[in-house]
């Protein structure tokens, strides 16, 4: 059985949630765990939604290192982050045996703009026009300067990220047992004058990139960090590298990473 019994639960408050989040709680007590409001005292952190209410976890809960992050769906669709649901409660009565279950490590990307306190993304770190004409970005990799992306906007993605926004536009999925990140464009122009290198790039979790606006009226781009955007004027310039922090991950033995891959884009059933 887990030691360490302080469970925070993040939802979004409705009638309907408070009742069906009962008998999850009532074995939550039944197991000797303790529900706390603070979720710096929380050894275990719960996310009760879907994939998008899981990220809105991690973010307000400051990205809690030290923490076990644990993701229940409300029963309606199968997650990447949500390996539980409240529809069975069975597995989650496993989990808190600790029976068919363990924990992974996933990667975060950390993210700086402008030089200013450094952010983590779990999914990833989009920048893109808030205007309608073509957006410049200069894109250094490791410090030297590598493209000049003119189009929409970037994706730099995490290998748990690739399966979402990442794979919308074309990039590749990534087993998240490795250390990477994945740069992909969101409708590049290539032309005589103008090129990138179109594909998706992937690079080494040691490696770093900046992507630096090029400053033609369009210094106030929309920064996507995972679901939320961040409003930041004069953006000149974007840091981002794996991060050194993992986020704990208390998964079902049998939902492998590829085995959801298989049944979120593959399985009709
Ligand atoms: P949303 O608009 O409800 O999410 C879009 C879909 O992405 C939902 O089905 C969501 O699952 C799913 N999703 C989230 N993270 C995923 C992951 N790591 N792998 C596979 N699917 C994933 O917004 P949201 O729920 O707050 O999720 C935010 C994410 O949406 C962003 O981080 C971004 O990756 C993605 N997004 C995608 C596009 C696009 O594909 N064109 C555009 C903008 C944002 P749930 O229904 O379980 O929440
Ligand atoms: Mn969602």
């Amino acid at each position: 059985m887990l030691t360490k019994r302080n469970v925070f639960l993040f939802y979004k408050p409705t009638n309907e949630i408070e009742e069906k989040i009962k008998p999850f709680k009532e074995l939550l007590v039944q197991y000797n765990y303790r529900l706390v409001s603070n979720y710096k005292e929380a050894h275990i952190i719960v996310s009760i939604g879907g994939d998008g209410a899981f990220l809105q976890a991690l973010r307000k809960t400051e990205f809690q290192q030290e923490a076990l992050y644990l993701g229940v769906n409300n029963g309606d669709h199968l997650g990447f982050y949500t390996d539980f649901s409240l529809n069975d409660l069975t597995s989650i009565d496993e989990a808190l045996k600790n029976e068919n279950v363990e924990i992974r490590q996933y990667p975060a990307i950390e993210v700086t703009i402008n030089d200013e306190k450094p952010f983590y993304c779990f999914n990833e770190c989009s920048i893109r026009s808030n205007v309608i004409r073509t957006f410049v970005v200069d894109v250094f990799i490791d410090d030297i300067f590598f493209e000049r992306f003119r189009g929409d906007g970037l994706i730099v993605s995490t290998p748990t990220g690739s399966t979402a926004y990442n794979k919308s536009v074309g990039g590749a999925v990534v087993d998240p047992r490795l250390k990477a990140i994945q740069l992909t464009e969101i409708s590049s122009l290539n032309n005589n004058e103008f090129r990138t290198l179109g594909s998706p790039l992937i690079l080494s979790g040691n490696s770093s990139m900046k992507l630096s606006v090029v400053q033609d009226g369009n210094d106030y781009p929309i920064i996507g960090a995972d679901n939320e955007a961040l409003s930041i004027r004069h953006c000149h310039d974007v840091k981002i590298k794996l991060a050194d922090i993992k986020i704990k991950m208390l998964k079902l033995k049998d939902n492998s990473f590829f085995q959801r891959v298989q049944k979120t884009f593959l399985n009709k059933n």
